[in-house]
């Protein structure tokens, strides 16, 4: 007797050294979440659902595992935290439901061809490289700054965009409403991957935070950083316009994990 209660008490403590703790306030598609693991391990988080995973690289020497409930799950979804190859933490969650504004505008495209396609297709591919990099933690702070001095949400994260009844593209980001030339500020500390003028974008700025996430700033009139420059929270990296696929002056904001898409509302709210 004694002895099975030896090594039930020897099973649970190993348990224990190897149990990770989940940070996840809401289950939203865009939630932010993380575990807090064992720096000296290399981990790996894994969401699936819907008929597909989304991988989530930890980075050796860091204590976190950030990932992201994607947009496009419903209903179930498996979350599971592996150690090297071993999974060492698997629960079934639940989408909590959203409904997710839907805009249906009516204008005259022009069909992207040529050089001109060429050029979308080039600049979807650097973003693409950009977001999937991993590296180390450049960060101190626990909560996002607020990219303007004031948060006014013109569109939201998620939102559908249907042009002339055709569904088109989600808003991968939040629109604030701002006058041209009001400061935009890097929202934590980090190295700025990208400064430089897109089709889509604009004028855009992308930090990199290290531990995967990246911060996008887009339709700037004007950037005030270099790409390959240190940047710190709070710092000023541009100015407001209208500049790239823009219908007026406001801040095109994005947060990215491992090149997935979270929702910078809910962000701005959480821990880090
Ligand atoms: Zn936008």
């Amino acid at each position: 007797m004694r002895v099975l209660f030896l090594l039930l008490f020897l099973a649970s403590a190993a348990a224990a050294k190897t149990s990770a703790s989940l940070y996840l306030p809401y289950r939203y598609p865009g939630s932010l979440g993380y575990f807090k693991v064992n720096p000296k391990s290399p981990y790996k988080v894994v969401v699936s659902g819907a008929g597909r995973s989304w991988v989530f690289k930890g980075v050796e020497g860091s204590s976190k595992v950030y990932f992201v409930v994607p947009y496009g799950l419903k209903g179930r979804f498996k979350l599971s935290l592996y150690r090297g190859r071993r999974e060492v933490f698997s629960r079934i969650l639940r989408v909590s439901p959203k409904r997710f504004r839907v805009s249906r505008i009516w204008v005259k495209t022009r069909p992207l061809k040529g050089a001109l396609l060429r050029r979308v297709i080039r600049e979807n591919r650097l973003l693409r490289r950009i977001f999937s990099q991993v590296t180390p933690k450049k960060f101190r702070s626990s909560k996002l700054h607020p990219p303007l001095p004031r948060l006014v949400v013109s569109t939201p994260f998620g939102a559908k965009r249907i042009i002339n009844r055709k569904k088109r593209s989600i808003h991968w980001g939040t629109d604030f409403r701002a006058k041209r030339g009001t400061p935009v500020y890097a929202a934590l500390s980090g190295r700025v991957v990208l400064a430089r003028k897109l089709y889509f974008t604009g004028n855009t700025v992308v930090i990199d935070h290290g531990l995967g996430i990246h911060t996008l700033y887009a339709h700037l009139s004007r950037i005030t950083v270099k790409e390959g420059q240190f940047v710190k929270r709070g710092q000023v990296v541009g100015r407001v316009g209208s500049t790239g696929r823009s219908t007026g002056p406001h801040l095109h904001f994005g947060f990215y994990v491992d090149d997935v898409k979270a929702d910078p509302m809910l962000v701005l709210k959480e821990q880090l």
